[in-house]
């Protein structure tokens, strides 16, 4: 239970839990939440065999002390929330998207690298939950995708070749990036085709020619780098660069917030990061 005095929390605050709270953007998120009004952490969840179970969220965090234990079962959390907040693991979201689903709650989901199985049962719990997810929730990001959309439409792919280049700390487990996939989703629409069957992932050895109107993807990993992504629009004799670098994954966790606020009161559903953002 919260330390906090229950008449010092306003009634109508978002009460959200975080999924994966010792995580890189667990404990970004929970950061994030101390400063935003209108929503705060009620609930904190990591896996049964995680060292941090028991430990202050908040503490962990470095917000100092909120009050809210770190728990290894979703259930009773889930059900007294008014939304999640997931930056976990493709098996994990689709688990917790369920649960989002019986308790009719928000969702944002943060985390990449879902196949279209996963997918498939997120679309799915759509049915009850009112589910964000994004494979990038910062608003430079966002709106780089419609700017990419823009030059995909505007430049023919008869004399322009698209390529997109991210790199990415070394601890991260998914390739290419989901903000890379999202970026070449949207030049796919651009283009008027669907990324699948027109993407190339990977290059190695005799590859032949370039395939026109193919989309590749090149994924650099090392350090800490946060999150950098360029698409690049390559004709003869001239070439477009359009990037983001993020420096701070707090533009991510304020995102995400601001998406579970967005998200209240919403008819259940799948949304993105362009529908909170008015990019639609
Ligand atoms: P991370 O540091 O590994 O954090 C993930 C946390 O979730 C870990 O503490 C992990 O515990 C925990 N977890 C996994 N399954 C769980 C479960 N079933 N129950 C409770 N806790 C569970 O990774 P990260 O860097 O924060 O990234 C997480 C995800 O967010 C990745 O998919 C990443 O690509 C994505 N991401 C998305 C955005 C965006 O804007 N959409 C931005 C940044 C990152 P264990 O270590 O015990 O497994």
């Amino acid at each position: 239970m919260s330390d906090t005095p229950a008449t010092d929390i306003p009634a109508t605050d978002m009460g959200l839990v975080v999924v994966g709270a010792a995580g890189r953007m667990g404990q970004t998120l929970i950061r994030a939440i101390h400063t935003i009004p209108g929503a705060r952490v009620i609930g904190a969840v990591e896996r049964a065999d995680s060292p941090h179970l028991g430990k202050d969220a908040g503490e962990l965090a470095g917000t100092g002390r909120i009050g809210v234990p770190i728990s290894a079962d979703p259930l009773p959390v889930f059900a007294r929330a008014d939304g999640v907040l997931d930056f976990t693991t493709p098996a994990s979201t689709v688990e917790f998207a369920g649960y989002a689903a019986q308790a009719r709650i928000v969702h944002v989901i943060g985390t990449t690298g879902c196949s279209a199985e996963d997918n498939a049962r997120i679309e799915a719990a759509a049915r009850h939950a009112t589910i964000v997810k994004s494979g990038n929730m910062s608003l430079g990001v966002n709106l780089l995708a419609v700017l990419v959309e823009q030059a995909a439409r505007a430049l023919d792919a008869d004399d322009f070749d698209i390529e997109i280049l991210e790199m990415h700390h070394k601890h991260k487990v998914d390739a290419p990036s989901g903000t890379a996939l999202l970026l070449g989703e949207a030049a796919a629409a651009g283009r008027g085709i669907a990324l699948a069957g027109n993407d190339v992932r990977v290059r190695d050895g005799h590859t032949g020619v370039r395939k026109v109107g193919s989309i590749g993807f090149a994924s650099l990993r090392g350090g800490s780098v946060v999150g950098d992504h360029s698409v690049i629009v390559a004709g003869t004799g001239e070439r477009i660069t359009l990037s983001h670098h993020a420096e701070d994954r707090a533009i991510f966790a304020r995102g995400a917030v601001k998406a579970a606020l967005w998200a209240r009161g919403r008819k259940p559903g799948l949304y993105s990061m362009r529908d909170v953002l008015g990019l639609s």
